[in-house]
């Protein structure tokens, strides 16, 4: 489970993948960054 550093949202990468990355080939393959579903803050993978 990933932390939104910016509203404490609390999602799976797999869920974040599906929903706030959908539509960015980068996210199927090597994006080392991950998108928060709920405020679209975009922050590094650790
Ligand atoms: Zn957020």
């Amino acid at each position: 489970m990933l932390v939104c550093p910016k509203c404490g949202f609390r999602f799976s990468k797999s869920y974040a993948r599906i929903t706030a990355c959908r539509g960015c080939t980068l996210s199927v393959s090597s994006c080392s960054s991950i998108k928060c579903p709920r405020c679209d803050h975009e922050f590094p993978l650790r």
